[in-house]
């Protein structure tokens, strides 16, 4: 808030209430002062008359106060004004008029709590102009009498309207001079409220920019500083009045949006966002439901901002929208059965063979055709799908192994997949040991295949189930290694014995010397470490050749074959087969 402004503390509840309490303590003291006055009773009672208009006046601002737009609150500051000056006329004696002239305190102090500063000082002009004007009509008060009163009410007005500032500042973010998470937690509880009240439908969202920290990490944080004012300025400018805006943390911002259903909310959020591509952003959006809290409204916007970041960033998501269509969508196909394994060879570079698959699930969508398993596996993630979907990918892709065994003695060493969510669930290793006494796979050519993000968040548990694994005889790899949750410590703690490095890191090994320096040492230390090393995503000849030179033992990507059904992966590895017994 600028100094002009209007105070962040004045939100309409605190308005109402402190109008009301100043009515009736005003009504109460001038009554008093009635009863107490000498002179003749016609004044007495004018005055008493006043007096209970204010008393009304309080009890209407305390019931309904709080659904006037915010303009009434001149009109009731106005009332206070001409009730003051009428009482003051109508003093039957000089003290009583003094006594009741003293009451425009009150007004003072409204107005600048209240209003913006512009306005405060008109209504404490027209305040101060009535009672000065009233107390001279009298002609019992002299010229310094109503100047000493105006001189201590400007006093006063002077240290509220600091009072009322620093009060604000408490909830205001110094960088980019929006609501902070204090301020923006106290709109919301008013937010709430009015929802109660008037039923009328509310959104909140949760805008989160794209890859912030590497404009912090490369361009110094003057320039991070600069994106975020930047951003608040650009979204200020274009929001309703009625939003909040503000900075939850670090690169988060929150946005209230009263009045405003779901997808008008979405709709804003994007057409805002598409307006500034130059600053890439996630938005999650959740429209408020009849009796839930502010903290489980602003965890479905949470969850709906987790969706938009891991189905690719930049995006807008509405939570119960596009995700969760796409989660009903998902269960669907998963009764249906028909969510498909596709497997990718793994090369073993020194033997130049073939020796294991990848199970990577895929899904197309009857109407969207194929989807990303990036998009779909978190919204199975987050729609608590995942162990369902998971199994069902260890099933097919065991037994589907099982029978290419069974029927060509072809025996290929599998990798697959499982999410966090899944590790998470202490019957894991038991469901594991179940699926391959079923598929009759052996555990010892099974390898689980982490990403030590999920392993992270999920920690003990996690571990444990590793172990676990571990001594059912099936392998454990991390993977995607070399991307931002690669940790060092991680590798003495995890039971693993397979690194596979991230294809972004591989993706630069030929035209960075650093990241071929890195490889090197990468893979000695996994060397030293016990550790086989697999390279993803080998797309080029030029990444095979450094890959061999610096002794990587296993590679993974399109060089070598892209994932396909099982049956295409074993006509390529026969063909290839065949192409080398007939080079012997
Ligand atoms: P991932 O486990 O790292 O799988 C490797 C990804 O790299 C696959 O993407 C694969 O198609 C892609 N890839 C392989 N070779 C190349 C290459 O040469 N160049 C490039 N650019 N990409 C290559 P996909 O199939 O889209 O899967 C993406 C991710 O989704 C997987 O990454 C994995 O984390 C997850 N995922 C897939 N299936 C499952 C599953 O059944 N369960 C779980 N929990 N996650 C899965
Ligand atoms: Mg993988
Ligand atoms: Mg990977």
């Amino acid at each position: 808030m600028k100094w002009s402004g209007v105070p962040e503390v004045a939100t309409q509840r605190v308005m109402t209430q402190a109008l009301a309490t100043q009515y009736v303590f005003g009504g109460g003291s001038a009554l008093l002062a009635a009863l107490g006055a000498d002179g003749p009773w016609w004044d007495r009672a004018a005055l008493g008359a006043l007096a209970l208009t204010a008393l009304a006046a309080g009890a209407v601002t305390f019931r309904w106060g709080a659904r006037w737009p915010r303009p009434a609150f001149h009109g009731a500051v106005l009332l206070g004004t001409v009730l003051i000056g009428a009482g003051v006329v109508q003093s039957p004696d000089a003290a009583t008029a003094v006594s009741v002239g003293a009451l425009t305190t009150f007004l003072a102090m409204a107005a600048c709590f209240f209003f913006s500063l512009p306005l405060a000082v008109v209504h404490l002009t027209l305040a101060l102009g009535g009672l000065t004007a009233g107390l001279l009509v009298r002609g019992d008060v002299s010229l310094l009498t109503a100047l000493s009163i105006d001189a201590m009410i400007v006093g006063l007005s002077v240290v509220t309207r600091g009072l009322v500032l620093r009060a604000s500042s408490a909830s205001r973010d110094p960088l980019t001079g929006l609501a902070n998470r204090r301020g923006f937690d106290h709109a919301l509880h008013e937010g709430m409220r009015a929802v109660s009240r008037t039923g009328e439908p509310m959104s909140a969202a949760l805008l989160d920019l794209d890859h912030f920290k590497a404009i912090n990490d490369s361009q110094g944080h003057d320039a991070g500083d600069r994106v975020l004012r930047q951003v608040a300025k650009v979204w200020r400018k274009d929001l309703p009045a009625t939003a909040v805006l503000a900075r939850h943390g670090g690169d988060e911002f929150a946005l209230l949006l009263p009045g405003m259903a779901g997808p008008a909310a979405l709709d804003l959020v994007r057409r805002i966002r598409d307006q500034y591509p130059d600053v890439g952003m996630s938005c999650g959006v959740a429209e408020h439901q009849p009796g839930e809290s502010a903290a489980q409204l602003m965890r479905r916007a949470d969850l709906a901002l987790y969706t938009a970041k891991a189905t690719g960033r930049g995006r807008c998501e509405l939570d119960g929208g596009a995700a969760s269509t796409l989660a009903t969508d998902l269960a669907a196909a998963l009764d249906a059965g028909s969510i498909t394994v596709h497997f990718q060879p793994i090369l073993d570079m020194r033997a130049d063979r073939v020796v294991g698959v990848e199970a990577l699930a895929r899904w197309t969508h009857p109407e969207r055709g194929p989807v990303s398993p990036v998009e779909f596996i978190a919204v199975a993630e987050q729609s608590g799908l995942m162990p369902r979907l998971g199994e069902h990918v260890f099933r097919t892709a065991c037994a589907e192994l099982a029978a290419l065994h069974a029927a060509t003695g072809r025996r290929l060493r599998v990798g697959i997949n499982v999410s966090g969510r899944q590790l998470a669930d202490p019957t894991f290793p038991e469901r594991v040991r179940a699926v391959l006494a079923e598929t009759g796979w052996p555990a010892a050519e099974t390898v689980i295949e982490v990403t030590e993000s999920l392993v992270e968040a999920e920690s003990s548990t996690a571990v444990a189930a590793l172990h676990e694994l571990r001594a059912l005889g099936l392998g454990v790899a991390i993977d995607d290694f070399g991307t931002g949750y690669s940790s060092l410590s991680r590798l003495d703690t995890l039971p693993a014995v397979i690194l596979k490095l991230d294809s972004s890191f591989i993706a630069t090994i030929t035209s960075s010397t650093r990241r071929a320096t890195m490889l090197r040492s990468i893979v000695g230390m996994a060397d030293v470490l016990g550790l086989d090393v697999v390279a993803e995503g080998v797309e080029t000849p030029e990444q095979d050749a450094l890959l061999r030179t610096i002794g990587c033992s296993f590679g993974q990507g399109w060089l070598y074959g892209r994932p396909a059904p099982l049956p295409d992966v074993v006509e390529l590895l026969d063909r290839s087969d065949r192409i080398a017994a007939s080079s012997r």
